[in-house]
């Protein structure tokens, strides 16, 4: 732990490992969610679902990667167990249990938009007090719109495949 690094932060600091704690049990379900969907997937277009959700699960996991060295950095610890990530999530896990590539492109973005309201909101309760997690949210909140982008345009392709039967 840094010390002075941990006295600049004008909040709470147990508070704020408790956020961060929050967001990195998010991403860790994120890039499970991500990582298995991506194997399962079956429907149109399959290989370019494939490799866009392959790619957002190794993003989900670089997050949680930033938001460990944060916590460990300010004296925490990045959550323990599984179960703890059950316990602490945001945004929560919606089982890739239906395999077609629309639902599963569906239930991902309604994770990246729980995503964008949470890293918003840790932006706005750490924007004065610590500019160091604000900056680390703002890299993972660019990530997460770009995201959304990704997997509404491939919605929309598939879409467009299926109503002109190309
Ligand atoms: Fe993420
Ligand atoms: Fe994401
Ligand atoms: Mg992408």
């Amino acid at each position: 732990m840094g010390t002075k690094g941990r006295a600049i932060v004008g909040m709470d600091v147990d508070q704020l490992l408790g956020l961060l704690n929050r967001a990195f049990a998010d991403e860790w379900l994120a890039y499970y969610q991500y990582w298995l969907g991506a194997k399962v997937a079956k429907g149109p277009m399959r290989e370019g679902v494939f490799a866009e959700l392959t790619q957002h699960a190794a993003d989900e996991l670089r997050h949680a990667g930033m938001l460990a060295d944060r916590i460990i950095q300010l004296g925490g610890t990045p959550l323990l167990t599984p179960q703890d990530w059950y316990e602490a999530t945001n945004c929560g896990y919606e089982i890739p249990a239906d395999p077609y590539v629309e639902t599963l492109l569906e239930q991902n973005i309604k994770g990246e938009q729980c995503a964008i309201e949470a890293y918003r909101q840790l932006m706005e309760t750490t924007k004065e007090a610590d500019p160091v997690t604000f900056n680390i949210a703002l890299q993972i909140l660019t990530d997460e719109v770009e995201h959304e982008e990704d997997l509404q345009a491939l919605v929309e392709d598939i879409q467009l495949m299926k109503e002109r039967r190309l």
